[in-house]
């Protein structure tokens, strides 16, 4: 009855491995996701490309947990925090903590404007990337039996907007799903119909990566009759045109758009101090210097290496994760707290069929070493035997036969 209940808000990679790390203390874990799955995001756009289906990426909270004593799960949305009093609000009531993790993650972001919010599709979770492979199959089927040419190109154009790696890997795989598998399918279409344009603001694609690797992303796209253009800002989209900020317009029925995240709704609602992208400022020890019991932690929290802010990636939460909950410990013995010190394990992006780009420490690969080792650390990152040999099933089918198992409307 006197063990310190800890609530985490979020089942992501932060979350996820807080309550993981506290099995076996002395404590009651209660984590808060409006989700009953933990989803492995990484690989969302091989679910909109027809490679995976949901249920490979995400896995049911309630058995990873299945066998962690003190431990509770509350499938709800969180609508605040009460700080003074310690109790976090959702919609299935109120929820007391002796500590709090915040993991609540990060929405996409259209910096205001509308006619994206309205027009563009997202890729940030399964619904996303189901109505993206519904979408991209629909204007398939339409295109195969649309008379008018210019209208059949506007089906056929599938504009992807930045250049970080959810674009890249979404712009590589909508060219090996057209060019592999849906010219097989689709015989009376003229693939020259087909385009694949990836629009990037900046001059570079894969910001952050060695000038090396982004240029050689840039080339295996282009080899992959993927138009790629850069310093191309778009403006406005209303559902048919793409407007660019140099003048120039697209025709194109689809504009995926992956050029920015912010914080999740939650965080601009709980009167903390925000920084860049609305991520809440954290002290090194990761928690709230007004409240030293709350901890902010992964995409929503802001902290800085060498006068940058980590990035919004999985290792960083998950890293963090590790901390808050040794730091949530030592608060509770009266210990010194642990400063919390990133480790970069590297970045990846995979481009396609044997072609990654991989920078791990100083080394640096592309081509199809990038590939493997992007290939193992995505299959080791996955939750549940199942997942993984399912997932490696499908890619290993996919490669040898080229193929998209996936290849389903499941809406009207
Ligand atoms: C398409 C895509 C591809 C990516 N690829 C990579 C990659 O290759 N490598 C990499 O390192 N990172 C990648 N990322 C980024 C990575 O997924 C995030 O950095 C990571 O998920 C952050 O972890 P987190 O715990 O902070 O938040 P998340 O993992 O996003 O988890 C947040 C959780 O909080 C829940 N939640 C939010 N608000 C509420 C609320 N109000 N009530 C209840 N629950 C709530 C959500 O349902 C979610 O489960 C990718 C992201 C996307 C979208």
């Amino acid at each position: 009855m006197d063990k310190k209940r800890i609530v985490i808000i979020g089942a992501g990679f932060g979350g996820l491995r807080a309550a993981q790390k506290l099995a076996g203390k002395p404590v009651q874990v209660t984590l808060i996701d409006r989700r009953n799955y933990h989803l492995f995001q990484p690989l969302l756009y091989q679910v909109a490309t027809a490679g995976l289906s949901p249920d490979e990426i995400a896995y049911p909270l309630r058995a990873i947990f299945r066998k962690q004593k003190d431990f509770d799960f509350l499938l709800a949305e969180v609508n605040a925090v009460d700080f003074a009093a310690q109790k976090v609000f959702t919609s299935r009531g109120e929820v007391p903590y002796d500590a709090l993790i915040i993991a609540a993650g990060a929405a996409v972001n259209f910096f205001g404007n509308a006619s994206l919010a309205e027009n563009a599709l997202t890729l940030k979770d399964v619904g996303d990337a189901v109505h993206l492979r519904n979408h991209i199959l629909r204007m398939f089927e339409q295109a195969a039996h649309e008379n008018q040419q210019e209208e059949r190109r506007a089906q056929l154009t599938f504009v992807v907007v930045g250049g970080g790696p959810t674009g890249v890997e979404s712009a590589g795989a909508f060219a090996e799903l057209i060019s592999l598998v849906l010219r097989r399918d689709y015989p009376g279409l003229n693939l020259d119909d087909v385009r694949v344009i990836l629009l990037e603001a900046a001059d570079a694609l894969l910001a952050g990566f060695p000038p090396k690797l982004q240029k050689n992303a840039a080339q295996v796209l282009k080899a992959k009759h993927v138009d790629v253009r850069l310093l191309a800002k778009v403006e406005a989209y209303d559902g048919r045109l793409v407007e660019l900020a140099d003048g120039s317009s697209i025709s194109s029925r689809t504009l995926l758009w992956s050029a920015g995240v912010r914080v999740a709704g939650l965080m601009d609602s709980l009167g903390l101090e925000q920084a860049r992208l609305g991520r809440v400022r954290v002290t090194p020890q990761l928690n709230l210097a007004q409240h030293p019991q709350v901890y902010v932690i992964g995409d929503a929290a802001y902290l800085e290496k060498a006068g940058s802010p980590l990035p919004m990636m999985a290792p960083v939460a998950v890293q963090q994760a590790d901390v808050a909950v040794e730091n949530i410990l030592a608060q509770a013995k009266g210990q010194k707290q642990r400063v919390f010190e990133y480790r970069d394990p590297g970045s990846l992006a995979t481009i396609g069929r044997n072609a990654a780009v991989a920078r791990l420490g100083k080394w640096q690969f592309t081509g199809f070493m990038a590939w493997v080792v992007w290939l193992v650390v995505h299959l080791i990152g996955l939750i549940g035997f199942r997942n993984r040999l399912m997932v490696l099933i499908n890619w290993t089918w996919d490669y040898l036969f080229y193929d998209r198992a996936v290849r389903l409307i499941t809406r009207e």
